[in-house]
């Protein structure tokens, strides 16, 4: 995979140094703009190979020295020197998970700090302070802290338990909890690191209430994130029960559209995705003040797809975990549940990507039918503008390798969307 990968990346990188504007952007980017992503991106290209590599070294070194037993085992000398039961195996992985967890955060930050702090102040992106992105990296353990403890003891309790029928009592737990995680997550989470202000009343709310309520969308909240405070980047989402949602906007891409069209054009595509159904699933994530999403399923057939295969992967699991001579060859003489997953997974990496691959192909063709959405609203045009604004904005990569954006984008390109907008009949109608 780290072979493959690179070698997509090489391609990505080949594209990046291309010095001409891709035909479609002549004349409405500046060879001045052009060069200036240019660098920021070759600059975030080179990061990432660094980055790429000393994981391989490391994760490669992990498996090779045997780290995880040696690990498991002072996580049980962790927990018996606290006086808690040593034998209690839900106590052992959460001190596990503790050292993981603090491990990561030790090996990431370098690259953290260089990426927000040299490349992107370099290129003029940050607006974070030193204290602002500790605060955050706190916020974000403090969250996997009160999240991720009853979750691991649920699991482990349901695999101690269930006995035979334990794929199914898995997915049950696991549909149960990306229900939860799907409602609750957007409403909680963003408010922790953002601050949402209601949209003053003027021109701009009027005009997407009213594009909102000819859509019958159930809701009249809106509300502007201030994303400035931590970078130039722009964006805008929906979140919320289903008669409670709420729009949000970023104050960056009310900044960045100069025009009142444009924003109300992005807020057509949001709404497209929310009017197709396009469900939001569990990888809502906040990163340096801005709100990332993915949507997964569309209809009852991939929704039924999805399931089916996460029922597979814990079938998969059943028989990893009956596998006494996979544990002992990884340096194992127990087996517990943690362990179990943990394995598990180094077996099915390349299903994994194959997954993710196969998703982004999903998403791809969910944000050309939102793009149809808004186009069928009237909004080709603005969206169009609002679109290059946006990527300008962001400094996004304009050439791409289409190997490399094919696996690894969850959007299609700029390119991309602009030529399906101009087209005459949509494919997507
Ligand atoms: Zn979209």
């Amino acid at each position: 995979m780290y072979i493959f990968e690179t070698y997509l990346h090489l391609r990505q990188h080949a594209a990046l140094k291309l010095r001409t504007l891709p035909k479609t952007l002549v004349g409405v980017i500046s060879q001045e703009t052009f060069e200036k992503y240019r660098a920021y991106n070759i600059d975030k290209s080179n990061l990432r190979f660094v980055k790429q590599f000393v994981t391989i070294i490391i994760d490669s070194a992990t498996l090779l020295f045997g780290v995880l037993p040696r690990l498991w085992k002072k996580s049980g000398d962790i927990v018996e020197s606290t006086g808690l039961d040593a034998e209690n195996e839900i106590y052992q992985t959460l001190a596990f998970l503790a050292c993981v967890m603090y491990w990561s955060q030790i090996t990431n930050l370098p690259f953290s700090l260089y990426s927000t702090f040299v490349i992107e102040e370099r290129h003029g992106f940050n607006k974070q302070t030193f204290w602002l992105f500790i605060r955050d990296m706190l916020k974000g353990m403090t969250v996997a802290i009160v999240l991720g403890p009853p979750i691991v003891a649920a699991i482990i309790l349901i695999v101690q338990k269930s006995g035979p029928y334990l794929a199914i009592y898995l997915w049950g737990f696991i549909f149960v909890l990306s229900l939860f995680m799907m409602t609750i997550y957007p409403v909680l989470v963003p408010p922790l690191y953002n601050k949402l202000t209601p949209l003053p009343q003027g021109e701009l709310r009027t005009k997407i209430e009213t594009l909102a309520s000819s859509q019958n969308f159930p809701s009249k909240k809106l509300f502007v994130v201030d994303g400035s405070t931590w970078s130039t980047h722009s964006n805008a989402y929906l979140f919320g029960f289903s008669k409670n949602k709420c729009i949000a906007l970023f104050d960056t891409l009310i900044q960045q559209c100069t025009n009142e069209e444009e924003i109300v054009a992005v807020i057509a595509h949001e709404l497209g995705h929310w009017k197709l159904n396009h469900k939001i699933y569990s990888s809502v994530g906040v990163q340096a003040g801005r709100v990332q999403m993915g949507f997964v399923s569309s209809h009852w057939k991939l929704d039924l797809m999805v399931n089916i295969l996460i029922l597979l992967l814990f079938g998969g699991y059943t028989l990893v975990k009956n596998s006494n001579d996979l544990f002992t060859s990884f340096g194992f003489d127990t087996q517990p549940v943690l362990i179990e997953f943990i394995l598990f997974q180094y077996t099915i990496i390349p299903v994994q990507h194959l997954v993710s691959f196969d998703l982004n192909l999903v998403t791809h063709a969910f944000e050309f039918q939102a793009d149809a959405f808004a186009k069928k609203l009237g909004y080709a045009k603005p969206l169009r503008d609002a679109l290059v604004k946006m990527q300008v904005g962001n400094l996004s990569e304009m050439n791409t390798d289409p190997w490399y954006s094919v696996y690894h984008y969850s959007h299609p390109t700029l390119l991309e969307r602009l030529a399906a907008l101009d087209e005459p009949h949509n494919k997507a109608d």
